[in-house]
């Protein structure tokens, strides 16, 4: 609760022209994009939106707000952009924790489950015969697995894949993970449902305004 120094980094969330959730940001940036008029800010109780004159009046009624020289300004949690109005495709980061989280922790080829420690990242075809690092290619595998199949195809080392990998599928949970805020469950599909970026209700949304946009950030926020 209240004003950090951490508030300027937390996370905002973007919508498109049409109302779409697409990304988050900062609040840093999304303060900027306000002042240059390039968005507005929404109120995720009223669905109101300010400009940044406005939005610069409101009174903080216990709301999360950053510090300013001036006067404490309402921290911008959800912004809307003024042109932007298509819905880019989404696609999950390829990177460690990704995999991780992708093969469960469990070694591709024999199925244990280790411990981070004790598993490495395997390149299906070797990088030495022109294997790509991509989702496609890479595997959790296990210190052993690794050593049995060294710098070979699974086939010349007489191994088999448990599945075959494949890019995981984009989703809200995927992307904001723990740095997901209450007061913007309005805006984003329901958690669990087909997480392809396409919320529909738009700002029909019903506003249930049950009192959580009080909590000024939920821990740490966003990786990268
Ligand atoms: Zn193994």
């Amino acid at each position: 609760m209240g004003p950090t120094h951490g508030v300027l980094g937390e996370p905002t969330l973007v919508l498109n022209r049409s109302w779409m959730a697409i990304t988050t940001t900062t609040v840093r940036r999304a303060l900027s994009l306000l002042f240059q008029d390039s968005a507005h800010a929404v109120c995720p109780r009223t669905f109101e939106v300010h400009d940044f004159a406005s939005w610069a009046s409101l009174a903080v009624n216990g709301d999360p707000f950053v510090r300013t020289v001036r006067m404490p300004l309402r921290m911008p949690e959800v912004i809307v952009l003024r042109s932007y109005d298509a819905l880019p495709l989404r696609t999950v980061a390829f990177s460690r924790r990704n995999l991780y989280r992708r093969d469960s922790f469990m070694c591709q080829y024999c199925g244990v489950r280790p411990g981070t420690e004790e598993l490495t990242i395997d390149h299906v075809t070797p990088r030495s015969r022109g294997g790509r690092t991509s989702w496609d290619n890479c595997v959790l595998a296990c210190v052993e697995c690794n050593k049995r199949k060294a710098n070979r195809p699974p086939e010349e080392a007489g191994m088999r894949l448990v599945r075959q990998p494949v890019a995981p599928q984009w989703s809200w949970d995927v992307e904001l993970g723990p740095s997901r805020r209450d007061s913007w469950e309005g805006f984003l599909p329901r958690r669990n449902g087909h997480g392809n970026g396409h919320p529909a209700n738009g700002h029909h949304a019903p506003a249930n305004g049950n009192g959580h946009n009080g909590a000024n950030g939920h821990g740490p926020n966003g990786h990268h």
